[in-house]
């Protein structure tokens, strides 16, 4: 745990950003020309973007501090720069002085949150992203006509904390593969999967067809649950990975969409992968010999960060970027309703599907 400069216990602070270092790679002579294959879509996704434009929206609204439960969204370099305009970031809610606002993070919350919340008078705000409110409604429902749900995702993720927190005693976590043998369900003939948004499609479709296996009977969700920005971001690195010899993705560890974009590529051709978090961390050694390096970003990475990179492989002779485009995205979120409008009550610009693409966000 770390202080920020006023005082006050905060959590998930990481490293400050390191400064851009230019010329640190060499350029070194591989067989073929070099070239950079840049995936689009990648990088800021509509739940990501509304989530931090709502903790900077409540910032200038109610004035730090505003307290965040968990990171907004999983990228250190977007924690870090709200921290230092006056966000704290909590694990829960009892760690919040009474009367305090408080956001809730893109991942959402399970209902025993949102009461903890009520308990100890929060103003809160909640940014969870609409598509996993969607799969919150659905475990609502199912929950309400007697279903079983297997929930497919990652056992500790606060998406699947808050999923699971909607029907906890009909859902049973799904963490792999190697989970389906052991499952144990007491009437198959109501069951349903639903999953976590933010997982790899391919891996989950193999995670669905052994449940099927065992469960003939199972129902499917009545909508895609993993989104349409990882789905987007997985199909577009597919691309890339089928001609590039490395890929480098920028996102955070804790970013679940960030590491499945680093297996997918890995399963689609790439001879290596690596994640980063900063252009920094990107070591000479991984481009002995490589003439294509395969670039993409996840759903929380803001823009400025995938720039550095472009910028350190120019240094290595990366200068020719191609674009590989395999959807376009224009998908806009609506604000919290508490953060529609600004101090003096006029309508936000911003507030109703009111987002400004900001692929140069610096924070
Ligand atoms: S990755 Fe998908 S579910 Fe998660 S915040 Fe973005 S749009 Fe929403």
């Amino acid at each position: 745990m770390s202080t920020i400069s006023n005082g006050q216990a905060a959590v998930h602070i990481g490293a400050i950003r390191p400064a851009p270092q230019r010329n640190r790679l060499k350029d070194t002579p591989v067989a073929g020309a070099k070239r950079v294959l840049l995936a689009a879509p990648r990088g800021y996704c509509a739940g990501v973007d509304r989530a931090v434009i709502a903790v900077e929206k409540a910032l200038d609204r109610f004035g730090a501090p505003v307290y965040v439960r968990k990171q907004i969204v999983h990228n250190i370099h977007v924690v870090t720069t709200l921290e230092a305009k006056g966000a704290i970031f909590v694990d829960d809610v009892d760690e919040v002085p009474e009367g305090s606002h408080i956001v809730f993070s893109a991942h959402g919350v399970a209902p025993s949150v949102v009461a903890g919340a009520a308990a100890r008078q929060l103003d809160a705000i909640d940014a969870t992203c609409p598509l996993v409110t969607k799969v919150h409604r659905e475990a609502m429902r199912f929950d309400r006509d007697d279903y079983e749900i297997l929930l497919i995702g990652h056992a500790g993720h606060e998406e699947v904390e808050g999923t699971m927190g909607h029907a906890p005693d009909r859902t049973t976590l799904v963490n792999s593969p190697a989970d389906v043998a052991n499952i144990v369900v007491k009437n198959p003939e109501k069951l349903v999967w639903l999953s976590q948004t933010t997982l790899s499609v391919d891996e989950t479709m193999l995670t669905v067809n052994l449940l099927r296996e065992r469960f003939p009977t199972l129902q499917d969700p009545p909508s895609d649950d993993i989104c349409y920005a990882t789905q987007n971001r997985q199909v577009a690195i597919k691309k890339v990975a089928e001609q590039a010899e490395l890929v480098i993705v920028v996102g955070s560890a804790n970013s679940s969409n960030t590491v499945r974009l680093v297996d997918v590529a890995l399963e689609n051709g790439a001879k290596a992968a690596y994640r980063v978090d900063y252009a920094s961390e990107i070591q000479q050694e991984w481009l002995d010999g490589i003439a294509t390096v395969g670039v993409t970003s996840g759903a929380s990475v803001p823009e400025v960060l995938v720039q550095e990179v472009l910028d350190e492989l120019l240094d290595a002779g990366y200068a020719d970027v191609e674009r590989v485009t395999t959807a376009e995205e224009d998908l806009m979120f609506s604000l919290p309703k508490e953060l529609r409008k600004d101090k003096e009550g006029n309508d936000d610009e911003r507030g109703l599907g009111g987002r400004v693409r900001r692929l140069d966000w610096q924070g």
